[in-house]
């Protein structure tokens, strides 16, 4: 180490929003993968936006000269750069040797001829997905990539020192998937040879500090006990801590409560250590020596102004026991848009409500900066901003529909028989009886191709460019040749298609009393994905019907049954920002109350299918154990409470998709749809066992199609899956459909996929029942 140490910053960021303020890396990812612009002009882009981001944060406070800045660009995902770092190629792209680095960086994420793309799944209990690192006993290990070192060149020549950022190895280890049962962990000492050499190469050009993101430490894993994973954590800070050249190293824990995992790490030679006193307490008896402590008390994961006075008593109690202590955010600030000042809501009241209310990225730094202040030069300092931030909090208790009475009121008239249906079997007879679907119906997840045409239509129509009748007939038309197309291709259970929808939750939250959206809020999803999450600022009712029309309008377009197409409560939360003055679980029900209205107009107008998309059920389970019978308790029962207000003749679906439904398995169950479909394809029907061991008894549709993948599956492929489901669940309880919705796919590979499913599906009803 150089013999000068320069002291950790007392403001910083753990990471900050790469996907562009304009989306401009997203357009110049899409274009490469297009072949419209090379790796060069790729790179430039990149570059460029890189240095716009230090300019702007730099703008916001943030000191340029002492590793204030980290330097956390992804070109598509934080966990796929460690991954090429160590070169942890899987077998099947070995045939990509000649590739460049950086085709085989996006080939990793996106698959390539015979390479399936690594899987993705959601970042802890976010709405992020990473790639997940397959780690064998084979897979190469070796320091294979130097974008952190030349990225940290490029920067320092611009004038900039900034902190190099990566997932650190324990963390990355953690959440990789073993190949053939493979303990990734075992290849725990050359992971960390990588690492030291990328330490000594920085410390090399004088980086003065590294940030290693450990996020898993706030969390529990399936199999691994907190005693394994914390004698872990100190083996590996023991020994990057005592490297001979490296810069000194802030180790982040992110996203939760992990007590343990600070105890370990204030016995290492790390030189900062980051708490998140957001969602984790403050481990107050530990001697924290000269460490600085990073007190991360700015939240990076919701949008809502920091009540400053509040951290400041965070930060002064954290002052007790520690002599070192820094300001910053609790997690990277990807999970939030750039910019509130760019927003502008047509509701006069609203727009000066929200932007008192809330703070974005930049506006986030503009906290943590005054809050360090606060700390140094005394409250006094930043009098202006904490009378602000008191504003806000005394407004927001006086707006109006902050508090409905009445939607208060309903929620606590629910009932435990609000929440319930008669027993399926009676239910299953009912619907039988109505519908005489027979065994293995072939269906559809909702949506359909969102063709450019469809794009357009909506997009002038909000521009008050198109009338409220031209816009109906356009809808109208793409409702009708969607079920055409339906009936042509022979599925049993028909969809409207999703045309009207520009977001599964964003269409709803504009309808529905409580919410905002946002105009640029984008944050990034996966990869060039992005989604503006909604905010729920108010009490939930629901103003009249959501979907009616244009789920009524297909159903008059065919004799079969048309499945109407709803979001569910959980979901809806999930993928918003919530409030945080009135409790989750009281949220999820006046959604589900909302939901439950929509549900009986579609019912009372001869829908007889209804499905109620969950997919984000898995995403929002507590990272600690303890915590989640409490949440999988109240998801449920929004769900149910959405759902259990229909006849026994009326069949409710659900839908759940990107992840491992193993945690979640009962309370899939336990949400007592009368159909569930789930994604399986992708992870080759891992789901299958799974499900019969939980004794799962009700209609059950494991994807057999991935719709993630350009590859159009033949007839017989879909009848090994199918046959595969046939095999551990009766006929007449099978669905046969795809894994997730179509609004991605093309025409060309929807049509001849479909096909495909009804012939597939066919054969089979053929050779088992004969
Ligand atoms: N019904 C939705 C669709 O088909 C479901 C999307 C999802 O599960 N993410 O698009
Ligand atoms: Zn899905």
């Amino acid at each position: 180490m150089s013999s000068t140490k320069p002291p950790f910053p007392a403001a910083t960021i753990l990471g900050y929003p790469r996907i562009g303020p304009d989306r401009e890396l997203k357009r110049a990812l899409e274009s490469y993968w297009a072949g419209r612009i090379d790796e060069a002009e790729l790179e430039t882009t990149a570059r460029q936006l890189r240095l716009e981001s230090y300019a702007e944060v730099e703008k916001r406070g943030l000191s340029t000269r002492e590793a204030a800045i980290p330097e956390s660009f992804s070109y598509y995902d934080q966990v796929l750069d460690v991954t090429a770092l160590l070169g942890a190629l899987p077998d099947r792209f070995a045939a990509f040797a000649r590739a460049s680095t950086l085709e085989r960086y996006f080939l990793l994420a996106r698959g390539g001829r015979q390479a399936p793309a690594l899987e993705m799944t959601k970042w802890f209990n976010t709405n992020y997905h990473y790639l997940v690192p397959e780690i064998g006993a084979d897979t190469p290990i070796f320091f294979a990539d130097d974008s952190l070192v030349s990225r940290f060149v490029e920067v320092q020549e611009a004038g900039y020192h900034v902190r190099p950022t990566l997932v650190g190895p324990l963390t990355y280890l953690l959440l990789a998937k073993g190949t053939d049962g493979f303990d990734p962990l075992d290849r725990l000492d050359e992971v960390l040879e990588v690492y030291l050499q990328l330490f000594e190469r920085l410390a090399a050009l004088g980086a003065t500090w590294l940030q290693l993101d450990e996020p898993a430490l706030a969390s529990d894993f399936a199999v691994y006990s907190t005693q394994q994973i914390t004698e872990r954590l100190a083996y590996v800070y023991q020994r990057l801590g005592q490297a001979q050249s490296r810069p000194q190293l802030l180790v982040t824990t992110p996203y939760g409560d992990a007590p343990a995992a600070l105890e370990v790490l204030a016995q290492t030679e790390v030189e900062a250590i980051h708490a998140d006193l957001v969602r984790g307490a403050f481990p107050d008896r530990l001697d924290w020596g000269t460490k600085t402590l990073v007190a991360g008390v700015v939240d990076g994961r919701n949008v809502w102004r920091n009540d400053l006075a509040t951290s400041l008593r965070v930060l002064e109690q954290v002052q007790e026991t520690c002599s070192q202590v820094a300001v910053a955010t609790a997690t990277s600030l990807v999970h939030v848009p750039y910019d509130l000042s760019v927003e502008k809501w047509e509701d006069q009241t609203l727009d000066e409500d929200l932007h008192l209310w809330l703070a974005f990225a930049n506006q986030k730094i503009e906290e943590v900066v005054a809050l360090a202040q606060a700390l140094e030069n005394g409250p006094q300092s930043i009098a202006t901003q904490l009378q602000v931030s008191r504003r806000a909090v005394d407004r927001r208790a006086e707006a109006e529909g902050v508090v409905r009475p009445e939607v208060r009121a309903q929620v606590a008239a629910v009932s435990s028989a609000d929440r319930t249906r008669v027993p399926y079997p009676v239910r299953a007879l009912a619907q039988e009886e109505r519908f005489h679907l027979g065994a293995l119906p072939t269906t559809t997840i909702g949506s359909f191709p969102q063709t450019e045409t469809i794009r357009r239509a909506r997009a002038s129509y909000r521009a008050g460019k198109l009338g409220e009748r031209a816009y109906r007939e356009a809808l109208e038309a793409e409702i009708s040749s969607v079920v055409e197309l339906q009936e042509r291709i022979g599925l049993d259970v028909l969809v409207h298609g999703e045309a009207e929808r520009n977001d599964m939750v964003q269409y709803f939250a504009e309808l529905l009393d409580g919410f905002a959206t946002t105009r640029h809020g984008w944050v990034q999803s996966y990869g060039s994905r992005c989604t503006r999450p909604s905010i729920l600022w108010g009490d939930v009712r629901r103003l009249g019907p959501l979907t009616l029309e244009w789920i009524s309008y297909a159903q008059s377009r065919t004799e079969k049954p048309v499945k109407g197409m709803l979001t569910g409560p959980v979901t809806i939360l999930a993928w918003s920002f919530l409030r945080e003055d009135v409790a989750a679980s009281e949220l999820a029900d006046q959604v589900a109350l909302a939901i439950r209205e929509e549900v009986a107009d579609l019912e009372a107008a001869g829908i007889g299918i209804i499905q109620v998309d969950e997919p984000a059920l898995r995403e929002l389970l507590p990272l600690r154990r303890t915590d989640h019978d409490d949440y999988l308790q109240w998801s449920v029962a929004a769900f149910r409470l959405a759902t259990s207000g229909v006849n026994p003749e009326t069949q409710i679906h659900t839908h759940l998709c990107y992840s491992e439904f193993g945690e979640v398995i009962t309370a899939i169950d336990d949400l007592d749809a009368d159909v569930t479909s789930l994604e399986a394809a992708r992870s080759h029907m891992e789901v299958l066992p799974e499900i019969v061991a939980a004794g799962f008894a009700r209609g059950l549709g494991p994807g057999v199609w991935d719709i993630h993948s350009p590859a159009v599956p033949s007839e017989s492929q879909l009848v090994s899956l199918l046959n595969e489901a046939a095999a551990v669940i009766p006929l007449e309880r099978l669905w046969a459909n795809p894994d997730c919705g179509l609004k991605t796919r093309s025409y060309e590979e929807v049509v001849p996929a479909l096909e495909n499913l009804v012939a597939a599906a066919q054969q089979i009803r053929t050779t088992l029942q004969n």
